[in-house]
């Protein structure tokens, strides 16, 4: 009698650590916005993924919410027990809106040395600010209508800090304790109105120049993020654009840093980090992308009327 074959002892599963994400979705009949959170093993939200809706925590964690203390929307996404009779479905039977909504949207311009070169640009001694507004944002895979008559209008492939908690005069080293996670973004830039306006009130704050999401990822508070997860850009499935964090000028510790020192950061405060080299013309007819590398944040995608 032949010996029984051995039961081959199972390979563990790798197990990812548990995420979780937050959203903001309407039901295809309704154009009320509603805020949800997401639990997956550690990738981005799946249309076949359930959503569950719960109370904005960005909105909660905001000094005038009138809570008892300070709050941070990063604990109360984590305790949050979903809303009877709200939204509980998979994220393809939803719209998918802005992941939140933002209040406060600052950017870091040439924060990559390269890109600052490509531009023709010194490379900055301290972060360049500046402001988008909160209605340039913008759901992934909701289209952008490009205004026409300029000659330029490019992508920019950013990391986007979520503010979590409100601080002000951060030190360094206390910096991250406000996040509350990441998401990425695209810092849609028309380069005629940028040279002409000297501000960049209009060359960065058109309807539509934030795509943003499709979802927040929420990160353990005052954790770095890995030097080595990239931002890479897309048009048309060619890749563009592509830097790695640890390749910025100035981290997002001191970032948050120098914006505190002169602003509250705010629950729902979003800031983009700056955008690698290779910025791309953008045109009517085509597709953006923005993905992380190596710390999975979704696709961002944008088709272009
Ligand atoms: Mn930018």
């Amino acid at each position: 009698m032949a010996a029984p074959t051995p039961t081959p002892t199972p390979t563990p599963t790798p197990t990812a650590a548990p995420t979780m994400w937050i959203g903001r979705v309407s039901r295809p009949s309704e154009d009320r916005q509603r805020t949800v959170l997401v639990r997956t093993d550690g990738r981005a939200p799946q249309p076949d993924d359930l959503v569950e809706e719960i109370a904005d925590p960005f909105a909660a964690a905001l000094p005038s919410a009138g809570g008892d203390a300070p709050s941070d929307a990063l604990v109360l996404a984590q305790q949050a027990s979903p809303i009877a009779g709200g939204v509980r479905a998979p994220i393809g039977e939803l719209i998918l809106r802005p992941p939140l909504r933002p209040g406060k949207i600052i950017c870091v311009g040439r924060n990559y040395a390269a890109h600052a070169r490509e531009m023709g640009n010194e490379v900055p001694t301290e972060p360049l600010l500046f402001f988008k507004p909160s209605s340039a944002a913008l759901a992934a895979g909701a289209p952008i209508d490009l205004p026409r008559g300029y000659e330029r209008i490019d992508m920019e492939a950013e990391l986007v800090v979520v503010i979590g908690r409100a601080g002000y005069r951060l030190a360094r080293e206390q910096a991250l304790d406000v996040v509350a996670g990441y998401t990425i973004g695209n810092d849609v830039s028309c380069r005629d109105l940028q040279k002409k306006d000297g501000q960049w009130t209009r060359a960065k704050g058109f309807d539509g120049f934030a795509p943003l999401g499709p979802f927040v990822r929420l990160h353990p508070s005052g954790a770095p993020l890995a030097e080595d997860v990239r931002i890479r850009g897309s048009v048309d499935g060619t890749i563009r654009q592509e830097g790695r964090v640890g390749d910025m000028i100035f981290d997002v510790a001191a970032i948050l840093a120098y914006v505190s020192a002169c602003m509250t950061l705010e629950p729902g405060d979003l800031v983009f980090t700056g955008t690698p080299d290779g910025v791309w013309p953008l045109h009517p007819g085509e597709t953006t992308t923005v993905t992380a590398v190596g710390f999975d944040l979704g696709e961002l995608s944008t088709p272009l009327r």
